[in-house]
């Protein structure tokens, strides 16, 4: 069987290794180096500008721990420094690292990476055309043609632009163009309060900046669980974040060197940079679909059936061109699903209802399944609990007393539904709640299993233990 692959980042790549694992013929088409805009753009690069602002997490709270750096005596905040060349040359050596870990793995595999720009021609037939000097005859890069008994559909998603507020990579940015800065912004006002936003806010915050949020509603993280959104507003305040809520940004405009954004009432806010984080678009663009009558949405995803199947028999789709949740995660394992269908194996479809996610906001905000907002929409009944961290052992010795574990079970059964964790590493402490989630683990169950004492996990244990016992009338069976 020979597959081709358009795109190479997680959608892509994790499908390239199932399926040259199990036999097939595999060439990844790619623009640039493999592990896509997530290695290259958005998660390695931005969680990796998030680690250098997390040092400030223990400078800030080493004076009240006791310790106190030399010639600082008694500092509430020591004083630092932010060298952000070093940061942005770590965070491109990481991203390139990383994108090259991949292309080993992959080529190791037996797969063949073509640099180039794909188009699809027909159900089994993709051009390359070559980027770079493409090898050609006299230099010019020359199309290829790659046949296919089946074609993954792996392009990926661009930040969404707004014709009335250019880019232009200086003073009025995309999530692209933060990786060009060389000096913290005095003033950043960042367009559109979601967790691209919220996360290169908290950045540029410990980094020194002023920041600005433009929120179109009435709160930031719209789409968030409510409680985790509000910790995060109120750490960003006690921060020096301004919001202004309900602020519809109507342009964008460069004014000499600095940015000015025009909101929808009439208000103006400048700053001496603008970054525009107003969501992501599926990249269709270019792929020649049109003729084949590929069925799109309204936003221009692909549409996918459970098995990311298109409506194109041999042609699967991927990630964030089917839009469906955005995130890596989410695009591996529909990469994944697609080739083990394709290649016979009984592929169960992807469970929507146990997807994590977090944002790497600080503290962070990480949830899974079922949310407290969405089962009140569609009237889902539910039980939550929600167990503050400030009564934990080691969130009192490590000073981070923001955050909560929130979880969400089914009444009768006990069955956990969902949850939420607002810790500093939240990311990691939402396993457990994961694991019971999508093995529809119990209340009780969850509440059982050893955790380490202290840790901000025995918050998720007792959270689970006191639902257990309202939901289920006792923590034990
Ligand atoms: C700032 C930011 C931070 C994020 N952080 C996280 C995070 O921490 N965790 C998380 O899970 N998700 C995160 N995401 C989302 C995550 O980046 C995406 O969900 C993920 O990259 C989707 O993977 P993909 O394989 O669909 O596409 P991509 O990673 O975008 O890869 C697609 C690749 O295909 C290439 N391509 C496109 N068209 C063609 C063509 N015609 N021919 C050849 N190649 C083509 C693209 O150039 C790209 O290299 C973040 C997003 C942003 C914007």
């Amino acid at each position: 069987m020979r597959v081709v692959i358009v795109g190479g980042g997680p959608g892509g790549y994790e499908a390239a290794l199932v399926a040259a694992d199990q036999g097939a013929e595999v060439t990844i088409v790619n623009d640039e180096g493999l592990g896509g805009h997530c290695v290259l753009w958005d998660c390695v690069p931005s969680k990796t500008l998030l680690t250098s602002a997390q040092a400030f997490n223990t400078l800030e709270t080493a004076p009240s721990l006791g310790v106190h750096f030399e010639g600082m005596p008694g500092r509430e905040v020591p004083r630092y420094e932010v060298d952000l060349p070093t940061i942005m040359t770590r965070v491109h050596d990481l991203a390139l690292a990383q994108s090259e870990d991949i292309a080993k793995q992959v080529t190791a595999a037996g797969v063949r990476v073509v640099l180039g720009r794909g188009r699809v021609l027909d159900p089994h037939t993709v051009e390359v055309r070559p980027t770079g000097d493409g090898g050609g005859a006299g230099g010019r890069p020359q199309p290829e043609r790659l046949e296919g008994d089946a074609i993954l559909l792996a392009t990926g998603s661009d930040p969404r632009r707004m014709d009335t507020a250019p880019t232009d990579g200086e003073v009025i940015l995309s999530s692209k163009d933060v990786y060009k800065l060389r000096q913290v912004p005095e003033h950043l006002v960042v367009v559109g309060a979601g967790a691209t936003g919220a996360e290169y806010a908290t950045a540029f915050l410990r980094f020194g900046a002023q920041v600005t949020f433009v929120a179109s509603r009435d709160r930031i993280l719209p789409t968030q669980d409510e409680d985790a959104a509000l910790v995060i507003e109120d750490v960003f305040e006690r921060r020096g974040l301004r919001a202004l809520k309900n602020a519809r940004a109507a342009k964008v405009e460069r004014v000499g060197d600095r940015g000015v954004v025009h909101l929808e009432d009439g208000r103006t806010v400048e700053g001496s940079h603008v970054l525009l984080t107003i969501g992501q678009v599926p990249q269709t663009g270019g792929l020649g679909l049109e003729k084949l009558g590929i069925q799109t949405d309204e936003r221009g995803a692909l549409v996918v059936d459970g098995v990311s199947r298109t409506s194109v028999p041999s042609i699967y789709a991927a990630g964030d061109v089917t839009s469906r949740q955005m995130l890596a995660s989410v695009a591996a394992g529909q990469g994944r699903t697609a080739m083990y269908h394709l290649l016979g194996q009984a592929v169960a479809p992807l469970r929507w209802d146990a997807v994590v996610a977090t944002i790497f906001t600080d503290p962070q905000i990480a949830t899974v399944g079922l949310s407290e907002q969405r089962a009140a929409e569609t009237g889902i009944e539910v039980e939550v609990d929600t167990l503050p961290l400030a009564g934990n052992a080691r969130a009192k010795m490590s000073n981070r007393p923001d955050g909560f574990v929130k979880l969400l079970a089914r009444p009768g059964s006990g069955t956990i539904a969902g949850g939420a964790v607002v810790a500093s590493y939240a990311s990691d402490l939402i396993a457990p709640i994961s694991e019971a989630c999508f093995n529809r683990l119990t209340a009780s169950q969850l509440s059982q299993s050893f955790q380490t004492y202290p840790s901000f996990a025995g918050s998720i244990q007792e959270c689970a233990r006191r639902l257990a016992v309202r939901v289920q009338g006792s923590y034990r069976y």
